[in-house]
């Protein structure tokens, strides 16, 4: 497929998935929620994110992409076996990105099964305590025609669309907030929290790294700890993505 055709069509199926809705939920929260994700995901995110999250009495929900293990992205080296072990024995969440980091639009149903298949068998190898319940679009990138088996899959799949989840949702195609330094400041993290608050809704931040000098694609120390604090001002429930669904009846 030429690269053009295939942005394109992952375009295109992008925006169908977040209008066709696969499964409506209806949240049912008593307060308003938030939870932290981290993608792929980078050592600093396992080790200076995780404490800042526990610091707070928090747990995050670590993306795994098992196929990028330990190498170095370009920007970060991605968590292994030990610190995923150590992240799932601390309560944080282990959870699903595909394999090999391949986006949903460009896999059929055979390729999207045998990717999570892979990742499965990885994780559970790690821990077979590990409990996959959740998933995040690489790049954000969801699937019109991979919703529906991401459905019976998973509890929740995850976008980057912009938008607090609240109200009637579609669990397939969560929306969630750019915790990146280049995206997103601190008034900016203020109205996300004020906007949760106003609609009882679930506030979903993602990011990668959590370095002094962070990647284009991570935040500083100093910007995830002003989104705990905005929480714990506002005594917003702070949840994993398992743990909010449970909290929310889904
Ligand atoms: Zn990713």
């Amino acid at each position: 497929m030429s690269p053009v055709w295939s942005s394109l069509k992952a375009r295109v199926s992008n925006r169908l998935a977040r209008h066709l809705c696969a499964t409506p939920h209806r949240l049912l929260n008593k307060r308003p929620m938030v939870s932290f994700t981290f993608d792929d995901a980078p050592v600093s995110a396992a080790t200076t994110g995780a404490a800042l999250l526990e610091e707070y009495g928090a747990r995050g929900t670590f993306y795994v992409a098992g196929g990028l293990a330990d190498t170095w992205s370009g920007h970060w080296t991605a968590i292994g076996a030990e610190n995923i072990v150590g992240l799932h024995r601390r309560a944080h969440e282990i959870a699903c990105h595909t394999f090999s980091h391949k986006r949903a639009t460009d896999l059929s149903a055979t390729a999207m099964a045998d990717e999570v298949e892979r990742n499965r068998r990885y994780l559970l190898g790690l821990d077979p305590s590990i409990r996959i319940e959740n998933f995040a679009y690489p790049y954000g990138l969801g699937s019109v025609s991979r919703k529906g088996q991401l459905g019976k899959l998973f509890r929740s799949s995850r976008g980057i669309f912009p938008g607090i989840n609240s109200g009637t949702v579609d669990l397939q195609y969560l929306h969630a907030m750019p915790l990146i330094e280049r995206q997103i400041d601190r008034d900016g993290i203020e109205r996300a929290f004020d906007a949760a608050v106003e609609t009882n809704g679930w506030l979903i931040f993602y990011s990668h790294d959590v370095a002094a000098e962070p990647s284009p694609y991570g935040c500083s120390p100093a910007l995830l700890r002003q989104a705990l604090e905005a929480a714990s001002r506002r005594k917003v429930s702070n949840l994993s993505i398992a743990e909010a669904l449970w909290a929310a009846g889904a």
